[in-house]
Formats: structure tokens, C-alpha cells, sequence
């Protein structure tokens, strides 16, 4: 069964890039004769706002979107995201992290290493809270854990997933990019349980997506998707990573792009058919 979702963050108002996200996925599962989920993506809870929530839903039903009911909030998943943390913390993987990011840019810049290398989780982690030996004992509670890559690819010698977007491919990740450039990344945050990273892995899988659509901006860090789904013993779904869409200097839509939310087109007397077809769709 072909399966999809649309994943927002209620954090700012949906923008003209969201949109063209929600209408790829809900297309594809349209033309798949599968089925297109919504999720509200609200680990974020200082951020998160009801309002936006709300917002989420008006304007994907006014773009003609339907979706099964109820929608999966990550706020209630928290159990959920413990349960895989306790697992990877038994398998030695975690280690609790009390850099701040000033520490990190600090020594991460450090004269001998030159300018900070970054990931796809930012400056990748010169490893200052990692000890040689796995910490013992129960998982520490409101610190930040990071997964120790090096460990988390012993026996691997690559993962691997399927692209089906922009740029088709059998795409294979080996171990030694996924220590050297992608690094020790956080899987909870102090602030918040979890990261966007294990919630988005385990969510897809609780949720049984066959397809992952989602902007290029995503590809990087697929990586990291794709290595949890083997930690944690979960199905690899097919990917799809679909271009962004970009203001007239070329930069990709952020959410403080408020000159293009969707509601704001609205209120100018746009149509669905005429945003499908400014956005090429
Ligand atoms: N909540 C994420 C965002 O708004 C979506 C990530 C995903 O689709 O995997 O960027």
C-alpha cells in the first residue's frame, strides 16, 4: 500500500513551499491510489503554537487536501521516543552531551582543525563528551544524548535507501561518511525528549509510510533516517526528495517568509488552480 505524508512544524504560517510539499505528496498518493497523512510535527513545544495548528488545517483543506482522521501530533509520542531511547542506550549508543553550542563551535574551530565542518545536524560534534567506553547505568532523564557514531556503524559498511525524486537513484551512504561527515548527532534534546530525527523515523514507521516525500533541503539527512531504521529494527521506506521552491533571488522559502504564506494568497482572491499553477503543478 502506498502510503505519505505531509509533516509541518506549527511554528509560522504554511508558505507557498509547503504547499507544493503537501500537493506533491497528496498527487503522488492520488495517482498511486494510496493514502496521504497528515502529521503536525510539534516536538517544539516553546515554538509550537495552537493557532498555527489551526492555521495547518484551514489552509491545506482550502488547497483541497483530505486526510484520515485522527492526525498523529508528536506531542503525544513521547512514550514512544523514550522506549527507542532506552533501547539504543542499552545497545551502548548514546552518551549524554553538555556542550553548549558555543563549546561546540569553540573546539570544533579549534586552531588545528581549522574551520568547523558542518553536517546535516550543523557543526558535526568533535566528540568532547564521548568517552572511550559507553556510559553504564539507567539512561540519564532532561539531557542531551547523542548517538556515538562510530559505535552505531560497527558490522555496517554502508546504509542504503531508494530516491525516487529529483534525482532518481540506489543510494548507498558508507560508514566512514557517516562518522567523518555526519558525526555524533542528537537523537534527544535537553529542552525537549527527542530530536527531529528519531521522532521523524519513528513516527514514519508507526505510521507504516512506504513513501517519504519531502524538500531536497531533507536529502543529507536521510542518512541518519535510514541508520536508525536499522538500530531500531524498523522498515526502510522509499524516498523522495522534490525540489524547493525559491524566492525571486533564488533562496529557498524559510517560515519567516511570511510575504508568501498561503493564507496571505488567499486573502488576495487567489485560487487553488492558480497556486497549482504557479507552482508548476
Ligand atoms: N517537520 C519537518 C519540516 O517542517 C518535516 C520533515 C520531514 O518531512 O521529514 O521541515
Amino acid at each position: 500500500m502506498f502510503r505519505t505524508r505531509f509533516a509541518p512544524s506549527p511554528t509560522g504560517p504554511l508558505h507557498l513551499g509547503h504547499a507544493y510539499s503537501a500537493l506533491v505528496a497528496f498527487d503522488m498518493a492520488q495517482a498511486a491510489g494510496g493514502e496521504f497523512l497528515l502529521r503536525i510535527e510539534d516536538i517544539d513545544l516553546a515554538r509550537a503554537k495552537d493557532a498555527w495548528e489551526r492555521q495547518i488545517y484551514d489552509d491545506l483543506t482550502w488547497l483541497g487536501l483530505r486526510w484520515p482522521q485522527p492526525v498523529m501530533r508528536q506531542s503525544d509520542r513521547q512514550p514512544a521516543y523514550d522506549a527507542a531511547l532506552d533501547a539504543l542506550w542499552d545497545q551502548g549508543l548514546l552518551y549524554p552531551c553538555r556542550c553548549s553550542r558555543a563549546d561546540i563551535a569553540a573546539a570544533a574551530s579549534a586552531p588545528q582543525e581549522g574551520a568547523p565542518l558542518l553536517g546535516p545536524d550543523g557543526v558535526i560534534y568533535p566528540g568532547t563528551c564521548r568517552d572511550a567506553l559507553p556510559p553504564t547505568g539507567p539512561r540519564p532523564q532532561g539531557v542531551t544524548l547523542r548517538l556515538d557514531m562510530e559505535r552505531a556503524v560497527r558490522g555496517i559498511d554502508a546504509v542504503r535507501f531508494t530516491e525516487t525524486g529529483t534525482h532518481p537513484a540506489a543510494v548507498s551512504i558508507t560508514a566512514e561518511h557517516l562518522v567523518h561527515e555526519v558525526g555524533d548527532v542528537v537523537l534527544a534534546r535537553r529542552d525537549m525528549g527527542t530530536s527531529y530525527h528519531l521522532s521523524v523515523v519513528l513516527d514514519d514507521a508507526a505510521q507504516q509510510i512506504s513513501h517519504v516525500t519531502r524538500g531536497e533541503d531533507l536529502f543529507d539527512a536521510t542518512s541518519i533516517h535510514v541508520l536508525l531504521q536499522r538500530l531500531l529494527g524498523l522498515p526502510h521506506p522509499v524516498y523522495h526528495h522534490h525540489r524547493l521552491i525559491r524566492d525571486d533571488a533564488g533562496k529557498r522559502l524559510a517560515k519567516r517568509d511570511d510575504a508568501r504564506a498561503i493564507s496571505l494568497y488567499r486573502s488576495e482572491g487567489m485560487s487553488p488552480a492558480d497556486m497549482r499553477s504557479i507552482l508548476g503543478l
